[in-house]
C-alpha cells in the first residue's frame, strides 16, 4: 500500500480537497486503483449536524455514510464509490478509544492521546486503505498545519511514515503565494514559515504545491524549493483555473505524476486521460448555453449545493452547452400576497430555461420554493426537485391543482393537509445525528412514465437523506389530480419519484439524484433537465 498524504498550511479554503482528489485522478489515469481518505479534525463524530451554513454540503454515500463535502470530490474525480470509515473525524478517534477504556481493552494502561489516540488514527488509515482494495491511498488532513486540532493526526502519520517507508508514503504539501504590492509580486514568505512548521512536527515536504492567482514564476519556485528543501520540479503551481476539472491537467504539465511514481517506485501501466481531456475541453469551451434558476437558501455560500452545481455541469458537458446558475435565494420571491409573489417570481427567473429546487431543512424559504415551483409548472418551464424540492412540489400540487388550502409538510408548521409527514420509524427518535432514511435504496419505476424513460430502467439505486415523506393518506387524491408517482420503494408505500404528464419536463425525487453523477455520466434527471431546458429556450 502507498500513501500520499496532503496537507495545507498559511490558511484553509486553499482547495486542498480539488489538489488531493487530482492528484488521485492523474495516478488512477496510469492504471493505479486509488482511494481517498478524509480526515477531518474537528470533534462532530460526522458531517451530518454539521449545518451547510458553516461546512457546506453534507454529501450522502452509498452505506448511508453523511461525509464531509470532499468525499464527494474524490468520488467524482476517482470514480468510485466510498464508506463512511474514509471519513476520520477526531469524534469517531475519541469516541471508539473512550470506548475500548471502558470496556478495560487498554489493561490498567493510563490512556493518552499518544499513543492510544495516535495509534487508533494510524490503524483506521491503514485498514481503511486496505479495505479499499487500492494501491494508493490519498489521505487529506483538512485544517490548517499549527491547529491545535491537527496535531494528534499530524503525529500519527509522522509515524505512519517511520512505519511504512519512505518509498511507500510521500508527504504533500498546499499553500498560499499571495502577491503583495503595485508590482504584484509573488511572496514565498508564508509558505516557508508553514514548511518550518510542519518541520518542527517531523514531516519534511516531498511536493509543494503553491496556490496562486497566476502561475508561480519560475524565481519563486526556485526559491520555495531552496528555503524548503524540495527539487525545483517539485514545487507545482496551482494558479486558479477555468474549471475544478482542470486541475488534474494544470498539476499534470508540471510533471507531478512522474515524480510521484518515481519517488514511490510504480510501474505505470496504460496511459489515459484522453477522455477527460475531452470532457475539461467541452466543459471550458462549449457551443451553447443554457440559464437554469436554482432556489436555495444558502445561495451565499455556493459549498452548500456543490453536488447540484457539479451535476449540472456533467449534464452541460454532456450536451456541450455551459450552464449559467442563477442563484435565487427563496426567501426574495415571498411576499405579502400571492399575486406580489408570483410578480417577484417573474422578476427573478423570468430568462431561465429551467429551474432546480433542492434539498433543504427547516421552515425558512419555504414558501419562496413553492412559488418558484408553481411558476414552473404553469408556465411549462423544465423543472426538477430533489427532496425538499420533490416535498414542496407535492405541498404546491395540493394547494393549487387540487384546492387543498394551508396543505404543507407537518415538518414545517401544523396544517389541516399534512401532505408530507414524518417517516413511521422516526416517530419519537430524539437524536439528530444518524437517524434518517439515509443512503442507498431501491427505487422501482413505474413503466411508461417519464422516469423510466430517462433512466432505461424500471429499477434504479438512489441515496437518500430524509425524515419526511409524502403522507400514505393523500396519495390516491395528488394521483387523482394528474400528478404520476412515478417511482415507489419496494413495498409500494413511500412515494419516491414524482411527475406531471401534460408537462414538458416535471419531475421530482425523494432522492438526492445529484450524489450519483459523475463527471462523464450525468445523473439522468439533471441530463433530461439540460435537454429540455435547450429545447424551451430554442421555442422561446
Ligand atoms: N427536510 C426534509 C426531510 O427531512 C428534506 C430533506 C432533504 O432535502 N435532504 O425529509
Amino acid at each position: 500500500m502507498k500513501y500520499i498524504v496532503v496537507t495545507g498550511g498559511v490558511l484553509s479554503g486553499l482547495g486542498k480537497g480539488i489538489t488531493a482528489s487530482s492528484i488521485g485522478r492523474l495516478l488512477k489515469s496510469r492504471g493505479f486503483e486509488v482511494t481517498g481518505i478524509k480526515i477531518d479534525p474537528y470533534l462532530n463524530c460526522d458531517a451530518g449536524t454539521m449545518s451547510p451554513f458553516q461546512h457546506g454540503e453534507v454529501f450522502v454515500l452509498v452505506d448511508g455514510g453523511e461525509v464531509d463535502l470532499d468525499l464527494g470530490n474524490y468520488e467524482r474525480f476517482l470514480d468510485t464509490d466510498l464508506t463512511s470509515d474514509h471519513n476520520i473525524t477526531t469524534g469517531t478517534v475519541y469516541r471508539s478509544v473512550i470506548e475500548k477504556e471502558r470496556r478495560g481493552d487498554y489493561l490498567g494502561q493510563t490512556v493518552q492521546i499518544i499513543p492510544h489516540i495516535t495509534n487508533e488514527i494510524r490503524d483506521r488509515i491503514k485498514s481503511v486503505a486496505k479495505k479499499s482494495g487500492a494501491d494508493i491511498a490519498i489521505v487529506e488532513l483538512g485544517g490548517t498545519v499549527g491547529d491545535i486540532e491537527s496535531m494528534p493526526f499530524l503525529e500519527a502519520v509522522r509515524q505512519l511514515h517511520i512505519e511504512v517507508g519512505h518509498e511507500n508514503l510521500l508527504f504533500v504539501h498546499t499553500t498560499l503565494v499571495p502577491v503583495i504590492g503595485v508590482v504584484g509580486e509573488q511572496k514565498t514568505k508564508p509558505t516557508q514559515h508553514s514548511v518550518k512548521e510542519l518541520r518542527e512536527i517531523g514531516i519534511l515536504p516531498d511536493i509543494i504545491i503553491g496556490r496562486a492567482k497566476k502561475p508561480l514564476e519560475d524565481e519563486i519556485k526556485q526559491k520555495i524549493s531552496l528555503f524548503c528543501d524540495v527539487p525545483v520540479h517539485a514545487v507545482i503551481s496551482a494558479p486558479d483555473a477555468r474549471n475544478i476539472y482542470e486541475v488534474p491537467l494544470i498539476l499534470k504539465e508540471q510533471g507531478i505524476t512522474e515524480f510521484i511514481l518515481e519517488k514511490m517506485r510504480l510501474k505505470p501501466g496504460k496511459k489515459d486521460l484522453e477522455a477527460w481531456k475531452g470532457f475539461v475541453s467541452r466543459l471550458i469551451a462549449p457551443s451553447k448555453s443554457v440559464s437554469i434558476g436554482l432556489i436555495g437558501k444558502y445561495t451565499h455560500l455556493k459549498d452548500s449545493y456543490i453536488s447540484v452545481t457539479e451535476a449540472l455541469s456533467h449534464a452541460g458537458a454532456k450536451e456541450d452547452t455551459r450552464i449559467n446558475i442563477v442563484w435565487v435565494e427563496a426567501e426574495e420571491i415571498e411576499k405579502e400576497t400571492h399575486s406580489e409573489s408570483l410578480e417577484a417570481v417573474h422578476e427573478h427567473l423570468k430568462d431561465v430555461n429551467g429551474i432546480v429546487v433542492p434539498g433543504g431543512f427547516g421552515e425558512r424559504g419555504t414558501e419562496g420554493k413553492i412559488n418558484a415551483i408553481e411558476y414552473a409548472r404553469t408556465r411549462n418551464i423544465p423543472f426538477i426537485g430533489l427532496c425538499l424540492g420533490f416535498q414542496l412540489s407535492i405541498v404546491e400540487f395540493s394547494r393549487n391543482a387540487l384546492g387543498l388550502r394551508g396543505a404543507h409538510g407537518s415538518e414545517f408548521e401544523d396544517t389541516p393537509y399534512p401532505v408530507i409527514d414524518i417517516l413511521p420509524e422516526n416517530i419519537g427518535i430524539k437524536n439528530m445525528g444518524g437517524t434518517m432514511r439515509l443512503g442507498h435504496q431501491r427505487v422501482l419505476i413505474k413503466k411508461g412514465t417519464l422516469a423510466e424513460n430517462i433512466y432505461g430502467a424500471t429499477e434504479i439505486m438512489e441515496r437518500h437523506r430524509h425524515r419526511y415523506e409524502v403522507n400514505p393518506d393523500f396519495i390516491e387524491r395528488i394521483e387523482k389530480g394528474g400528478l404520476v408517482f412515478s417511482g415507489k420503494d419496494e413495498v409500494g408505500i413511500r412515494m419516491e419519484i414524482c411527475e406531471l404528464p401534460d408537462h414538458p419536463y416535471f419531475i421530482a425525487s425523494q432522492f438526492h439524484p445529484e450524489f450519483k453523477s459523475r463527471p462523464m455520466r450525468p445523473a439522468p434527471m439533471f441530463h433530461y433537465l439540460v435537454k429540455n431546458a435547450l429545447v424551451f429556450r430554442g421555442k422561446k
